[in-house]
């Protein structure tokens, strides 16, 4: 048994806990029937536990890098003088830039949205923090996260606003951008296997579920014409997913992060199904693999009704323009694009 796994053990016991959920464990590895149950149950795991134990590194780091005694001339007599190594609290919640730390892996993220307590264990250089639906603290109380820092009390919040008499429709809205939030923050984590890009945020999905729709391969019945208005973030690290995942539609279809970039602060500005004139949907459908209707599919396609715009593109250093893509940023000079409207097709 590995050293993480056999510390985490013996804290539960010791923490007088009689159970310990341990996914590598109590999910039979390599058995796909068991994995296709248990994945969508992961919410509800968590959902219930007491407290998560999130592990850093290669153990829980139990036994701390000793403190050393420094010789401090300002002192004298026999109070000694204890240092440590200062922390870098900016490193343990790098999230992009270490897709093996446990804030960079894309199936904890909903373990640490439904888990209502998690002792977060830095390894033997690093402090504990404690977090749970208030907030976040570390030893030192440099990390001090209050109230609404975190998505979970975000949504607590949303799901006040959604009460009646308040604007039904502003609630949604709210629920939305906290979608995308979801989104954003997910598709910058990594998955070991791309195929898990789904499954991996199926209890989180179903959480929207009851406010946004139906639910269509990662994206939303209500909203469906803003969700798949994304962007990736890094077109070179952005590429379709080898094996198949999702159509190109939406964002589960691409390997690297995505944005909504057009988003800004103002939620009341954002399309909703009453406000979105620009497209509509004919039919949208998929086919999922397993039981699980938020979790992989096996195909999926969306028909739009859309305006038709005729676009003349020119060069401004006078070259030609011939074969050039939209969007192609190899090109040295400049473009001008004509975009005049069709009126007649549709
Ligand atoms: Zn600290």
């Amino acid at each position: 048994m590995s050293p993480v796994l056999r510390e985490a053990i013996i804290l539960a016991a010791a923490l007088e806990y009689e159970y310990i959920w341990i996914g590598s464990l109590c999910i039979i590895q390599d058995d796909q029937k068991d994995w296709e149950n248990e994945a969508p149950k992961m919410g509800s795991v968590y959902g219930h536990a007491a407290v998560v134990f999130a592990a850093y590194g290669r153990n829980l780091g139990i036994e701390k890098i000793p403190s050393v005694e420094i010789s401090d001339p300002t002192r004298s007599g026999n109070s000694p003088t204890i240092a440590r190594e200062e922390i870098d609290h900016g490193v343990f919640f790098s999230v992009p830039e270490n897709p093996d730390s446990w804030f960079g892996r894309g199936w904890c993220l909903q373990e640490r949205f439904f888990a209502p307590r998690i002792v977060h264990f830095g390894g033997a250089g690093e402090e504990l923090y404690f977090e749970c639906n208030s907030g976040m603290e570390c030893e030192c109380g440099y990390i001090s996260e209050r109230d609404n820092c975190n998505l979970k009390a975000r949504i607590a919040t949303a799901l006040l606003d959604i009460q009646p008499p308040i604007d039904y429709s502003f609630a949604c809205n709210e629920m939305w951008k906290d979608y995308i939030d979801v989104c954003e923050d997910y598709t910058s984590r990594g998955l070991a296997f791309a195929t898990d890009a789904l499954p991996a945020v199926s209890s989180l999905m179903g959480f929207f579920a009851p406010y946004l729709g139906a639910y269509y391969a990662g994206l939303w019945e209500k909203y469906l014409i803003p969700s798949i208005g994304w962007e990736v973030l890094c077109t070179p690290m952005s590429k379709r997913t080898e094996s198949y995942v999702a159509p190109s539609f939406p964002w589960a279809s691409r390997t690297a992060p995505v944005i909504w970039d057009w988003i800004y602060g103002d939620i009341n500005t954002i399309p909703t199904p009453e406000t979105y004139h620009f497209a509509q949907v004919v039919d949208v459908s998929y086919i999922p693999t397993t039981n699980d209707t938020n979790g992989q599919i096996a195909m999926g396609h969306i028909n739009l009704r859309v305006f038709i715009t005729q676009m003349t593109i020119e060069s401004t250093d006078g070259s030609e323009c011939s074969g050039l893509e939209i969007g192609d940023d190899k090109r040295r000079g400049g473009v001008l694009c004509h975009i005049g409207h069709n009126p007649g097709s549709g």
